[in-house]
């Protein structure tokens, strides 16, 4: 690409499973558009699936110019070998210039595939997207433990393609008065038999799936000290009505599911208020929580980093402030 050329066109993936709690396919066609009005590209939405014309509808009430959709019994289920297969057959044949998937369980496994098979660069996890003077996207994403922000361009190969970890940029809100171009295109009947045969499938109960768009959240760390201490963070979680974290140590030591974990390798967030409770404040965690609007920390080390984080220090017990906590909430509940 030279400096003058325009770009085309980016391709946001449409995810729309669980779409009322998953907003990273909005929130990816937001930057899209930012993107676009760089350039001059058009945004599109790609859609596989079988009657979807509801999420149709919503991607393009949210920024997107044209929907590419595939709707089909067959693709009712999300089936990773025949999703690549198509995604590589559309590229092949339209040649988008970017791609853009959420950095989700699903993302993290279907973008490297097509990746692969295009023979183009992908960076994963990325935290920032922008267009450079040469017309290029810069993909910026954590580097070396999350030391670093490593600004990555893909200056020769097609597509360009990041995935983007969900809360990093806005959703525009939906409008729908805004009109686009809907593409129906057939399932080919020439796709590889899927290797993989999918024997049941059921609707997750787990909680954590709203973590990133909560307003007040608590947050615990090794310091809370055992399992069961870990769940009276939860209960206090419960009675403020928040959504409950966790960092790394807490998730290996199973004192909760790993869907909680905050952070460079989990979730990002941007509550309201953050509680912070026995976490030491490691740069791979408070990547992840930098929009959070108000903090308050407790700790037993008043030197920890993430004391100097919080507007609201606390030196002391995390159980003990926990505890009270609880007391204190419940007495007034009463
Ligand atoms: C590639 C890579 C990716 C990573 N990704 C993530 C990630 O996504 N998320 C993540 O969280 N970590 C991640 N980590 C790990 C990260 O570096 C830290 O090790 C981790 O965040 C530390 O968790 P912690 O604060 O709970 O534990 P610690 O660092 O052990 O801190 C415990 C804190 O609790 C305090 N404390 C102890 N007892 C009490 C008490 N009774 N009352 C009050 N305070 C007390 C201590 O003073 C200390 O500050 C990653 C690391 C790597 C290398």
């Amino acid at each position: 690409m030279t400096m003058n050329e325009q770009l085309t066109e980016i391709w946001v993936f449409g995810d729309y499973r669980n779409y009322f709690q998953n907003r990273v396919t909005l929130q990816l066609l937001s930057r899209g558009v930012e993107l676009a009005q760089k350039t001059g590209a058009t945004v599109c939405a790609v859609v596989f699936g079988h009657e979807v014309d509801e999420w149709v509808g919503e991607y393009i009430a949210h920024g997107a110019d044209r929907v590419l959709v595939i709707d089909h019994p067959e693709l009712k289920q999300y089936k990773m070998e025949t999703y690549v297969n198509l995604m590589v057959q559309l590229i092949e044949d339209l040649n988008p210039d970017i791609i853009l998937i959420g950095a989700t369980n699903f993302g993290r496994e279907f973008a490297p595939r097509i990746a692969k098979r295009m023979q183009t660069g992908l960076s994963a996890d990325c935290v920032g997207l922008d267009i450079n003077e040469d017309g290029i996207m810069v993909q910026t994403a954590p580097s070396f433990g999350g030391n670093v922000l490593a600004e990555i361009i893909t200056p020769e190969c097609r597509p360009q393609m990041a995935t983007i970890r969900p809360g990093t940029f806005q959703e525009i809100p939906h409008n729908y008065e805004r009109t686009g171009e809907v593409v129906k295109l057939e399932l080919p009947d020439n796709l590889p038999e899927e290797r993989v045969k999918l024997v049941q499938s059921e609707r997750s109960t787990q909680r954590f799936q709203r973590i990133e768009e909560a307003k007040v959240v608590v947050c615990g760390g090794r310091g809370m000290g055992s399992k069961k201490k870990f769940r009276k963070l939860a209960e206090l979680a419960a009675l403020m009505n928040a959504e409950i974290g966790a960092t790394r140590p807490v998730i290996y030591a199973n004192w909760i599911e790993s869907e909680a974990l905050i952070g460079q390798a989990g979730k990002n967030i941007k509550p309201k208020v953050l509680f912070s409770f026995g976490i030491s404040g490691a740069i791979q965690h408070t990547a992840a929580i930098k929009n959070a609007e108000f903090i308050i920390a407790v700790n037993k080390n008043p030197k920890a980093p993430m004391m100097a984080m919080a507007d609201i220090a606390i030196v002391a017990d995390a159980n003990q402030v926990c505890t009270a906590m609880i007391k204190e909430l419940k007495r007034r509940i009463r």
